[in-house]
């Protein structure tokens, strides 16, 4: 393995272990659950959405370490940003997921370090769960407002 594989590994376990985000919201706007049942992994994602953007995430769930810690750096990308940046951001991790797009680590933040598991087909739904998770969400709300 690379250095940079050992900083990636090091990124994936830390937001495992310590999830940014993890917990539920006083007053969501939208909540959402999915899982993949090909690796047995669970995620419920609330957004508390203002003004056209993303005040507040908050996540629970269980699965592997690749699931729960997309999600945490997911939720730390996505607090904050305004719905349409948000969609595009979901939308180039998706491409970067399937090999289509080379990780932009300026948009990404921690979750460039998720690019390695593109080379790895049955752990891509895995990272890219709580990110379809937020799609969803972002979706479900705007249809709803
Ligand atoms: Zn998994």
């Amino acid at each position: 393995m690379s250095a940079l594989d050992d900083l990636y590994q090091e990124l994936i376990l830390d937001h495992y272990r310590n999830r940014r985000h993890e917990g539920v919201l006083e007053r969501p706007s939208v909540a959402v659950d999915h899982n993949n049942p090909l690796c047995g992994d669970q995620i419920h994602l609330e957004l508390l959405i203002e003004d056209g953007r993303i005040a507040e995430v908050g996540h629970t769930g269980e699965g592997c370490s690749i699931s729960q810690s997309s999600a945490s750096m997911m939720s730390e990308v996505l607090a904050g940003r305004p719905l349409d940046e948000a969609l595009d951001l979901v939308e180039h991790f998706r491409l970067v997921m399937h090999g289509d797009e080379q990780a932009d680590e300026d948009r990404l933040g921690d979750a460039v370090a998720l690019e390695g598991v593109a080379k790895y087909p049955v752990r891509i739904k895995c990272a890219l769960l709580s990110w379809m998770a937020a799609k969803d969400a972002m979706l479900n709300h705007n249809t709803h407002e």
